[in-house]
């Protein structure tokens, strides 16, 4: 393991201190698909602000209602927003997904299979899903990495907030701007195996101990280097390092999430 980076360390070294010592706090997981290429990109487009539950609901009453993917094309769009009405926009998503299920329809002769962007280079594909209405880089970014393991980096609310307090990203970086940022950091030193786990590691960190509000910093490997840290707490001293858990502890915190 690389030595502990100091709290001014370069981003780089942050970043990569960050990704061995979540590795070995939450334990490396194997890349895998968490569901189909066109599940992953139509349920992540109801997911905006809308409750994972709501999210399911409302994918599984569009299949229902609709039967397939061509029916959910064809719907009158009153009869798909109200199959969709658990998410949080309705009304401009059901236009989307037609929009979406057309451009695929197009470019799959109809079998709304998404598995030919295995074979497209990254940027081409990352330019096909994101020229789509409602999808932008960290949707096109899940697709791409996790069901076509390729080498791109899904940055969400939890991972952009756990890199802005490090110090790897400035105060003002976006979270759409900082996929090119944290890709171009991390792409020469990660393979997608790598960009995956630092995806999960600090989605889950950023779920389960740097919250948005009063983060568990107690509990955090990352308080030696962190500049939220620093600045509310001063330096982490010998005995608070000391006294931070070594893994993630399934049984007294419960499990983690998917
Ligand atoms: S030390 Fe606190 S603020 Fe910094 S990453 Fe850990 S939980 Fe988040």
């Amino acid at each position: 393991m690389p030595a502990t980076p100091t709290y001014a360390a370069a981003p780089l070294d942050k970043a990569l201190a960050d990704h061995t010592i979540l590795d070995d706090f939450y334990g490396r997981v194997p890349t895998a698909a968490r569901r189909t290429p066109m599940r992953e990109l139509i349920s992540t487009l109801l997911s905006h602000r809308t409750t994972h539950a709501d999210e399911e609901l409302a994918y599984d009453r569009m299949l229902e209602a609709f039967g397939d993917w061509e029916g959910v094309l064809a719907a009158p769009l009153d009869d798909l927003i109200h199959a969709i009405r658990t998410t949080r926009w309705p009304a401009t998503q059901a236009p989307r997904i037609q929009e979406i299920l057309g451009r695929i329809k197009t470019e799959t002769g109809g079998s709304f299979d998404l598995n030919f962007l295995a074979d497209w280079p990254t940027e081409r594909g990352m330019t096909w899903l994101t020229d789509m209405p409602g999808i932008g880089l960290k949707t096109a970014s899940l697709v791409l990495l996790f069901n076509f393991r390729k080498p791109v980096l899904p940055v969400d609310a939890h991972v952009h907030r756990v890199m802005q307090r490090l110090g790897v990203l400035g105060p003002k970086v976006s979270v759409e701007k900082a996929h090119p940022v944290l890709l171009d950091l991390l792409k020469p030193e990660l393979d997608p195996e790598g960009l995956f786990n630092f995806h999960k590691h600090n989605y889950w960190h950023g779920q389960q101990i740097c919250f948005f509000q009063r983060p568990n910093c107690p509990r955090c490997p990352l308080k030696g280097f962190c500049n939220y840290y620093l600045e509310h707490f001063g330096e982490a001293t010998p005995e608070a390092l000391a006294a931070t858990p070594a893994h993630w502890d399934a049984a007294a915190w419960g499990k983690l999430p998917h």
